[in-house]
């Protein structure tokens, strides 16, 4: 009886304790700084000439060590001005530190305060470390300290110089979407780095080609996961220098040129390092716990996310009360939990009240309504976005941006000119009040906007940095402090800013917009690698008309029907009912999962398969698709299970249950047999207890 009791006692206080206990920020008497959790060690040294240096970045979980270059340095902190630099070559005096908890995600922070450059600027440098994350995430203040304005040119999210032991290493990055040529839609990208000290590049930002994020792994299938939190336009690079065995990398703030007015500060924007063990899938996944835990907006008390949607974009902007109202008796009948009433509810693009000849009652019945059904409200609003005739643009012309997107013929606010902003934050409260708003499904055209007028609250010379920080984060910022329980979906551009910044004030976005069944599997093929599944919304324009199409738009985040589902017939309505219950039943499973891309990208005449994998449950979801490839035979190999254990297999739409061992599964595969041409299945792999 003993012996049962100190094992329940073991279980049940260690764990904790431990998790407590392997939380750690220390100085050591060495001059050192040491993070460590348990998954990862870092070391940081204030070396002897009175610099501040990387040391080493230790996988606790294989041993695996990334140090700093021999014979160079590496340190954080990498900043210009005009005149001066100030990285790991430049001596530092300590003037204080301290070590802060962090709430979100249960970490620490490691606050070190130096002055550089005799005086010059105080250095705020914060190294952070979580709990149960194999992740440095750090970002430095700058503060002036002269007499003179400085302009800061300079700002390197991503400084790391790294020994680079192994022959070869491999790159991995993933576009954004854009339907400018060349059109992008998520591909992933994998590249051998020269060991020429050739640069590789990742363009990312709103409007840019790739999404934030860069992984690296060695022939041992060791590696890095970086991203870098910042929505404007960022140029990273990455460069294998093989003859001096270095591994550099940075992600530099573009045209950045900021003006550092006396005792003024400047805040580089953060960047996180992490390790992995594995492949691509595996750098995804440990980047996507990462995210969830620290940086992602959290989904206020409830799991029933992501949601099922309706939006009101299959009627384009033709919209009024009568349809609304039959479209939410239809959405909500078939399981929908959010309506969004799409672009065209307002008198025009700018002037954000209710257009009275579609809406004689107000728009707040619509919203009375659906609520009354039980579904959240949701609205299109495009912040940045004006028509040369409505109010705001014709009473400040003034407000405009230099450079204009031409969105539906709208003008550019400008959101770091400040009158506008206050306007723009002012408007969004407002909307979210009068319609009793739940949801902005926030649109636009590159809503972080080129300006550069001189008579502007902004430097005209600093305009990509400007306008992300202190123009659309800005307003997001506002926005939500006044209002926190409204949700925000990045809509803008169709999945054209996937930054590490986007997921600290969206609980989604979209990846492509509505460009049908294939498109949208490309798309969460690709964004899974970076970004939470939960941050790949879809938008279906088809009526749901057979399984081929809903299971297109089953993986992933919100699940968004963009048709006029007022017209379905009896057995669309029975399909969409029963697919959304299927979804219902799997959302929480993938938003929790790890993902395997078991296939190349979906493509014409291709079979293509994403599967979820909760490392907890060990239970595996599939999503297969024959898109109309010539065979209908298909071979699937699962990952990630336990070779010796026996597993439960089963489809969706087939009685049959087989049991099968992992090692069986992974190796020689499911045998299917597709029953047309066009055909999604799912698939379950559960432990057979
Ligand atoms: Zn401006």
């Amino acid at each position: 009886m003993k012996a049962i009791f100190l094992t329940v006692a073991f279980i049940l206080v260690l764990p904790a304790a431990a998790e407590q206990e392997s939380l750690r920020a220390e100085f050591t008497g060495e001059n050192r700084w040491i993070l460590s959790n348990g998954v990862v060690r870092a070391t940081f040294a204030f070396t002897s000439q009175s610099t501040f240096q990387f040391e080493t970045l230790e996988d606790l979980r294989n041993g695996e060590v990334w140090r700093a270059a021999n014979q160079s340095v590496s340190s954080p902190i990498r900043f210009a001005t005009t005149e001066e630099a100030v990285d790991g070559f430049i001596p530092l005096r300590i003037v204080s530190q301290s070590v802060q908890r962090i709430e979100q995600g249960n970490g620490l922070r490691q606050n070190i305060v130096f002055e550089a450059l005799e005086e010059h600027f105080r250095l705020r440098l914060s190294l952070e470390i979580y709990d149960q994350q194999p992740v440095i995430r750090y970002s430095t203040v700058i503060e002036n300290l002269m007499a003179e304005t400085q302009r800061i040119r300079l700002a390197d999210m991503l400084s790391w110089n790294l020994a680079a032991p192994d022959r070869e290493y491999r790159i991995m990055r993933v576009n954004q979407w854009t339907v400018l040529p060349p059109a992008r839609n998520f591909e992933p990208h994998e590249t051998l780095l020269p060991r020429t000290g050739a640069r590789e590049y990742v363009y990312s930002g709103a409007g840019a080609p790739e999404c934030g994020w860069l992984a690296i792994r060695n022939e041992r299938n060791r590696g890095l996961f970086a991203g870098w939190e910042f929505d404007g336009r960022t140029e990273a690079t990455i460069r294998h220098r093989g003859t001096q065995g270095r591994l550099q990398l940075s992600a530099l703030v573009q045209n950045l040129n900021r003006q550092l007015h006396p005792g003024e500060e400047f805040r580089v924007p953060a960047g996180f390092l992490g390790v992995f063990d594995g492949d691509w899938d595996e750098a995804g996944y440990r980047t996507q716990r990462f995210v969830e835990k620290v940086l992602a907006k959290p989904i206020p008390g409830n799991s029933a996310f992501p949601y099922v949607v309706w939006d009101s974009w299959g009627y384009q902007t033709e919209i009024n009360e009568e349809i609304l109202l039959r479209n939410a008796e239809m959405a909500a009948k078939v399981g929908a939990e959010l309506f969004i009433v799409d672009l065209g509810w307002a008198r025009a693009i700018g002037d954000w009240r209710e257009d009275p000849s579609k809406f004689p009652a107000g728009l707040r019945r619509v919203s009375d309504y659906v609520h009354s059904l039980g579904m959240k409200f949701g609205l299109h609003v495009a912040p940045a976005e004006a028509m040369a005739e409505s109010p705001v643009v014709k009473e400040h012309p003034d407000w405009l941006a230099t450079e204009t997107y031409s969105y539906f013929g709208a003008q550019s606010l400008c959101l770091s000119h400040k009158p506008a902003q206050n306007w723009v934050v002012r408007e969004m409260v407002r909307l979210i009040d009068t319609y009793n708003v739940d949801w902005l499904l926030q649109d636009g055209e590159h809503v972080v906007k080129q300006c550069s007028r001189r008579d502007h609250t902004h430097d005209p010379n600093d305009s990509n940095y400007s306008n992300a920080v202190e123009g659309l984060n800005a307003v997001l910022e506002q926005v939500q402090e006044q209002r926190p329980e409204a949700l925000w979906e990045n809509c803008a551009n169709g999945g054209s800013m996937m930054t590490f910044n986007m997921v600290k004030h969206y609980v989604t976005s979209i990846t492509n917009d509505a460009s049908g069944a294939r498109a949208s599997r490309k798309a969460v093929y690709g964004a899974t690698y970076p970004f939470p599944p939960r941050y790949t919304d879809r938008y279906m324009p088809e009526m749901p008309t057979d399984t081929y199409t809903t299971r297109s738009y089953m993986f992933g985040g919100p699940w968004i029907f963009m048709n006029r589902l007022a017209d379905l017939t009896a057995e669309q309505e029975e399909l969409a009912a029963s697919e959304i219950r299927l979804y219902k039943s799997m959302r929480a499973h993938v938003a929790r999962s790890k993902v395997f891309h078991l296939t190349p990208i979906p493509e014409y005449g291709q079979v293509d398969a994403l599967a979820a994998h909760d490392p907890a449950s060990d239970r595996t979801v599939v999503v297969v698709t024959r898109d109309d490839a010539p065979s209908p035979e298909f071979v699937l190999k699962p990952q990630g299970l336990e070779p010796g254990r026996t597993y439960r297999v089963w489809r969706e739409d087939d009685r049959a249950i087989y049991a099968m061992t992992g090692e069986q599964l992974m190796t020689t595969g499911l045998e299917m047999t597709f029953r047309g041409d066009y055909v999604s299945e799912i698939v379950y792999i559960e432990p057979l207890l």
